[in-house]
């Protein structure tokens, strides 16, 4: 292989190695509304089991979003809607570590006499549930993780696990922009294109086959950006519209814009959804720790890309975050402390 894995396995990913390699039924699974991280590194772990002669199922708490079909073609993405999780003897956990993101099918995992795996690349806060995990808190993406795993199986990626691994990396990294980019990344998405993956076809699939409504709900809901504390912070609210199905919109789409403003350090983006509940994205150009803003409001992530799920009206929401911001911002009521 040109790009060599950078660092021998230690002993807990040689443990989640040795898992990998003795399993033989596996349930993949990640978080709720899974993003291309976790749908792209579950197809990359799925083709590389499958290169071991494994069985595999990929089972999410929510359906995956059209923009990732080109990753579907070889993998069935299921959501569970309850009842008996397939025959298997190891669970594989993607993109998250705690089972309050996976819903009532983290439940029904954990509930399972399986072995369990996690595979992640996030903060964890929550108790140690697994038996075995392969976690990096430093790495760009989850799938990036699944990309040392092959190298250190010695599986070389089959064209659909690749495009998962460059979905992962691409998806995360808001295509190389965002300060998780490393040496690694780009060596592993040069690897990528070495092999075949085309990176512009990919980029087509993912953001330029939307609808003709998504630049007149992307300019609506931009049209709610408020600014606060000197315009360092930016806040824009989805809100949820009777009869209409939730809003497709991918917060990124709207916080970069909202983050090319020079003045901003901060924004927030708060999506409304059915039952008065509020999901929030967080992202920060600079030292802020959304992640530790995220965290108060029973929420996680990284440093500068968090998110929570938020019980209350949006606008009580959006004040309770604003207030929480100025404090981060180590701002008193009347302005600069
Ligand atoms: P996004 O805003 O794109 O949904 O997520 C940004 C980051 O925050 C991701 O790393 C994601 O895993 C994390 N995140 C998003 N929503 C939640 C949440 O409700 N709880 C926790 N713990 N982390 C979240
Ligand atoms: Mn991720």
């Amino acid at each position: 292989m040109s790009t060599q894995t950078e660092q021998r396995p230690n002993s807990d990913e040689s443990s989640a190695l040795d898992l990998l390699r003795s399993g033989s039924r596996f349930v993949l699974s990640g978080h709720v509304r899974p993003d291309g991280d976790c749908i792209g590194a579950q197809a990359a772990l799925a083709g590389l089991l499958r290169a071991l002669g494994k069985e595999v199922w990929i089972i999410n708490p929510d359906p995956i979003g059209p923009e990732f079909d080109y990753l579907a073609k070889e993998n069935q993405y299921r959501s569970w809607g309850g009842g008996d999780l397939p025959v298997h003897d190891v669970s594989v956990l993607l993109d998250c570590s705690e089972l309050s993101r996976v819903g009532e099918l983290g439940l029904a995992l954990e509930a399972h006499d399986s072995q369990k795996l996690v595979i992640d690349h996030h903060i964890h806060t929550e108790g140690e549930w697994w038996d075995e995990a392969f976690v990096d808190v430093s790495a760009s993406a989850t799938g990036l993780l699944v990309y040392r795993i092959a190298q250190h199986l010695g599986i070389e990626l089959d064209p659909c696990a690749a495009a998962g691994v460059f979905t992962s990396i691409v998806t995360d990294t808001g295509w190389f922009k965002y300060s998780n980019t490393d040496a690694e990344t780009l060596r592993v998405a040069g690897d990528l294109l070495a092999r075949g993956v085309d990176s512009s076809k990919l980029f087509g699939e993912i953001y330029q086959r939307r609808s003709s409504l998504h630049p007149l709900e992307t300019a609506e809901v931009l049209a709610s950006t408020e600014y606060h504390f000197d315009k360092r912070l930016g806040v824009i609210c989805a809100r949820r519209k009777e009869g209409a199905a939730p809003g497709a919109l991918d917060a990124d789409d709207a916080l970069d814009i909202l983050r090319s403003v020079g003045s901003i350090e901060v924004v927030l983006f708060l999506r409304e959804l059915a039952g008065g509940v509020v999901k929030l994205s967080a992202r920060s150009k600079n030292d802020f720790d959304v992640n530790a803003l995220a965290r108060q409001f029973g929420g996680g992530g990284h440093r500068k890309a968090s998110g929570a799920t938020i019980d209350g009206e949006i606008d009580d929401v959006q004040r309770r975050l604003v207030e929480a911001a100025r404090v981060g911002f180590g701002l008193t009521d009347g302005g600069l402390s």
